[in-house]
């Protein structure tokens, strides 16, 4: 089934999760409403309640739902999806405040029922959540602390929530209606569970041994994998997997990684590590015959998923990992189609990969610009930092044929995007994957 297609199936899916739980109330005995404004509420309760349990569905890392669209976009819906939700939560509550102002009173610590306590409280882990997913980087709130709060969080948010409405029981009085919720519950449940016990113990019988930590140029180190007594697993070159090193699959203590080694050579598999923080830092440590675990690949940063005449490719520091995938892969297929490389960085020594890239200019029809914003004294290149003016120099009279992948800082993405696009690069032919998921 061709990409796109697959894509609106599962937008469709989506759509059918977060709204048949609204329709199925409607169905059967009906309470008398309470008014177009009540219902309304109501409503905007279910169908936060009924977004957030899907939000566990999206973040459990389901390859085959997850292709089409690329684990990033993912994350981005869920961070978007996940403030809408949240909003009707707010609203919730609120219209039913404005329209009976006396419900006020019965939201009194000391008689307070039961079902109120959970709603608040399911409000309460919502708030949590937000502020602590937008804002924590400002907060300061370690990655791998951060991560497990948030699982923590989402399962009090959810629980409570469906504990509200059973207890409610307004629309979901009669038995099925609150076993519907009890199953979505459930389900969620059972998802946390299969993404951090079932998919760790699979990840337990698949162990990698690292077999080489090579030290590369600008703090970098490429680590080297073997697949133990199994067979690895295949990739499309410039996908991504989440490395566990040392630690047991369970720990949730993994990163993403983009591969940066050949899709041809299934024997190995490498990455390349910028030394940035806490894990990465220690890389460079690593002995050799460590234990790892992978979850991948994920993603659909690939040349393989955009057949072109000839492609683009523009990095910014490490950002040169999945290109030197694509690089690789394609001298090793014997690829002969026109590829340029844009590589953006501060210093000549630090430009990783610059001796194997010069050795590539050999083996593929590919052509180099390397721009540096602290170049030598005689660098007779391109120098500052990558611009619209430089694109347009370069860039070959096909350009609007070709397929352009973009990896590197936010903020280099950002200023290669437009340019390419002004320069008259289709926008269907631009693909970015940005290292940062939150
Ligand atoms: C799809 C993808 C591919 C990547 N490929 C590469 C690559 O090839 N080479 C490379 O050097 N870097 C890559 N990264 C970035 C790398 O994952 C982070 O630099 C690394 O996880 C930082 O961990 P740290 O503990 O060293 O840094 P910290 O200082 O703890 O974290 C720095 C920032 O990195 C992010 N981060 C930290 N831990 C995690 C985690 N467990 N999962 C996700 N993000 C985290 C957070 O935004 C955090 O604020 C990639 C990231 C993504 C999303």
């Amino acid at each position: 089934m061709p990409q796109s297609l697959r894509a609106l199936m599962w937008i469709a899916v989506y759509l059918l999760l977060v709204l048949a739980p609204l329709f199925a109330l409607l169905l059967g005995p009906v309470p008398v409403g309470g008014g177009f404004w009540v219902d309304l509420s109501l409503a905007l309760g279910f169908a936060a309640t009924a977004m957030m349990a899907v939000m566990f569905l999206l973040t459990a890392r389901f390859q085959r739902a997850t292709a089409p669209f690329g684990i990033d976009l993912i994350y981005y819906f869920h961070r978007q999806a996940s403030i809408g939700a949240f909003g009707l939560t707010l609203l919730h509550p609120l219209l039913l405040v404005i329209l009976d102002p006396r419900l006020l009173g019965a939201m009194r610590p000391s008689v307070m029922p039961w079902h109120l306590w959970a709603g608040l409280v399911s409000f309460v882990a919502m708030t949590a959540l937000m502020i602590s997913s937008l804002w924590r980087k400002q907060l300061r709130i370690h990655y791998d602390a951060w991560r497990v709060g948030h699982v923590l969080l989402a399962v009090l948010a959810l629980v409570t929530a469906v504990a509200h409405i059973a207890g409610v029981a307004h629309y979901s009085a009669t038995p099925w209606k609150k076993w519907l919720w009890l199953l979505i519950a459930l389900s969620c449940l059972l998802t946390v569970l299969y993404a951090r016990l079932l998919k760790p113990a699979l990840m337990l019988r698949r162990p990698w041994r690292v077999v080489d930590v090579i030290p590369e140029h600008g703090s970098t180190w490429t680590l080297v994998l073997r697949p133990e007594r199994h067979a690895g697993f295949r990739f499309l070159p410039g996908q991504f997997a989440w490395l566990s090193l040392n630690r047991s699959p369970f720990a949730m203590k993994e990163h993403p990684f983009s591969i940066s080694s050949s899709a041809q050579n299934l024997r190995e598999i490498s990455f390349t590590i910028k030394e940035l923080g806490d894990f990465t830092r220690t890389i460079g440590r690593v002995k050799r015959g460590t234990l790892a675990y992978l979850d991948g690949p994920y993603g659909t940063f690939s040349i393989d998923l955009s057949q072109a005449p000839g492609y683009v490719f523009v990095a910014g520091g490490v950002g040169i990992a999945p290109i030197m995938s694509m690089l690789r892969t394609l001298a090793e297929r014997g690829d002969k189609r026109p590829l340029l490389l844009f590589y953006a960085y501060h210093t000549w020594e630090r430009l990783t990969f610059r001796e194997e890239l010069e050795e590539l200019r050999g083996r593929l029809d590919l052509q180099i610009v390397c721009v540096l914003s602290e170049p030598p004294v005689d660098w007779q290149g391109e120098r500052g930092y990558l611009t619209e003016e430089i694109f347009a120099r370069h860039l070959p009279p096909d350009k609007a044929g070709r397929e352009c992948f973009i990896c590197g800082p936010t903020p280099m993405i950002e200023v290669a995007e437009k340019a390419l696009a002004r320069q008259g690069v289709p926008l269907t032919h631009i693909h970015s994957e940005i290292f940062d998921l939150v």
